[in-house]
């Protein structure tokens, strides 16, 4: 085993392919979590459930490939890259909404003209959990789950369990239409900024957003 140059967790392609072999993954699988890892920089737990989960939720869809979809993210953390790889939900287009509950969990539903969506709503299932400890333990950010030792074991068992540690459930999701705007200017700075966005006499870059300061 190589120590991984890709990110914080070891990779080593040739054998993520290799146990994603031997645990029987299917290709089209196997090609998703690829892509997905090359895209995250890292084969991270989270991609990887977070694959499934978006498989999972494609197929309750009935989703035809480049059909366009939108997304939740309960969490930031891994699982909205799988959203963003497998089903082009990403932050670019405005069609992935991520809202930090701090739940591994996603809703997706197909694009509708009504105000609301059936959407689907997919997320780690804790009493499923039960019956893989090793997830379970990393899961719970436990002291038992020691990285360096258990990484492996982990990802074998994220692929040996794939959507098993799942549930989903059938809920509906407001949709939020495209918004008129006109430009305004900030007396502050003098930039321009769609006008929803204004904050009482500013911008956000000169109001409560203001992340940097000028060094030069
Ligand atoms: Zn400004």
């Amino acid at each position: 085993m190589t120590p991984g140059k890709h990110g914080k967790h070891t990779f080593s392609p040739q054998e993520f392919n290799t146990r994603m072999d031997n645990c029987g993954l299917s290709l089209k699988m196997k090609d998703c979590l690829n892509r997905v890892v090359a895209f995250h920089s890292s084969p991270a737990p989270g991609v990887l459930i977070g694959s499934f989960m978006v498989d999972l939720a494609l197929e309750l869809l009935g989703a035809v490939p480049g059909e366009k979809l939108y997304g939740v993210c309960e969490t930031p953390k891994c699982a909205p890259d799988a959203l963003q790889v497998i089903a082009n939900i990403t932050t670019g287009n405005n069609r992935l909404r991520i809202i930090p509950i701090g739940k591994f969990a996603m809703t997706v539903n197909a694009a509708t003209t009504n105000p609301t969506a059936e959407a689907v709503r997919v997320y780690i299932d804790l009493e499923k959990l039960k019956r893989y400890p090793v997830i379970d333990t990393w899961y719970a950010n436990s002291p038992a789950f020691d990285k360096p030792t258990m990484a492996i074991q982990l990802q074998e068992e994220i692929f040996r369990a794939g959507r098993d540690i799942l549930s989903f459930e059938r809920v509906r999701v407001g949709v939020s239409g495209k918004r008129q705007w006109k430009s305004l200017t900030c007396p502050c700075c003098g930039d321009t900024i769609p006008d929803y966005l204004f904050e009482q006499d500013r911008c956000g870059g000169c109001g409560s957003m203001k992340y940097y300061e000028k060094i030069s």
